[in-house]
């Protein structure tokens, strides 16, 4: 609860953008106050100690705001950081999936040897709302051979139900209608 009251003050909630009838949850502001920021990795950090599977081989970040997040949390735990971009952004041999989201169909894509085989993977987002875009990049995990451990974001619109398409655990530290 305080956790929750905590980062709530820092993200600011705009109605109508970038389309009329949603409300956009912005985290920016919490990277704008280095004791918020700082929080929010400890956070982080402990859901992913809570998981109990040790350290990840992986962590896999998602284009855009997944990149404000997973580098520090891989420098900290000591593991790999991966992007998982939008198409067209990534150069070599790559896996790709196509995924429909709250705002559109899309393209996700990772370089097919940037996860090994058995790498144990966590996936990090700011934030999920239908679960498309965490469903296609542990999509594309298993697709390079690595072992989806879960997923942790910092908002989780619960009324969307996203959590119920991913077959893997799932941390949230804000939940929003
Ligand atoms: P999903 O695929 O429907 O779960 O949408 C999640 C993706 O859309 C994430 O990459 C989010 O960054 C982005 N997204 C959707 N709604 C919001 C919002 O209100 N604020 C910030 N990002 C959002």
């Amino acid at each position: 609860k305080e956790k929750t009251t905590y980062f709530r003050q820092a993200i600011t909630q705009t109605p109508d953008f970038p389309k009329p009838g949603i409300v956009f949850e912005d985290i920016f502001p919490i990277f704008t106050s280095p004791p918020h920021h700082e929080a929010l990795i400890r956070a982080y950090e402990l859901q992913i100690k809570e998981l109990g599977v040790g350290t990840p081989d992986v962590i896999v970040g998602l284009d855009a705001r997944g990149f404000l997040i997973g580098p520090t949390l891989a420098l900290r735990a000591g593991c790999k950081f991966v992007p998982v971009r939008k198409a067209g952004k990534l150069p070599g041999k790559l896996e790709t999936v196509t995924y429909d989201k709250e705002y559109g169909a899309d393209s996700f894509a990772i370089q097919t040897a940037s996860i090994k085989p058995s790498d144990k993977v966590l996936v990090v987002d700011d934030l999920i709302a239908t679960g498309g875009s965490a469903k296609a990049a542990g999509e594309l995990v298993k697709k390079c051979g690595g072992q989806l451990l879960g997923y942790i974001f910092i908002i989780e619109l619960t009324g969307l139900k996203g959590r119920d398409k991913l077959d893997a655990p799932v941390y949230t530290l804000i939940e929003s209608q």
